[in-house]
């Protein structure tokens, strides 16, 4: 199950809940009791391809030799 960090506003408390998906977007009610909380962007581990993405762009434009017109 996923981890959701949220943090409270009224108090300025971070804390983070296990939930399952399908109420990723639920209000969440700080430890101290408050409800005005706001839920954070965090690395929540998704099984998938996502995350294998690659960062640099795999051939074509790279500037090298080829490309730029001196080999071809
Ligand atoms: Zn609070």
């Amino acid at each position: 199950m996923p981890r959701y960090d949220f943090r409270c506003r009224s108090c300025g408390a971070t804390f983070e809940l296990r939930r399952p998906m399908a109420q990723a977007n639920d209000p969440a009610v700080c430890p101290q009791g408050h409800e005005d909380t706001v839920k954070l962007l965090s690395t929540v581990a998704v099984t998938g391809a996502a995350a294998a993405g690659p960062q640099a762009p795999s051939g074509g434009g790279g500037g090298g030799c080829c490309g730029g017109g001196c080999c071809g």
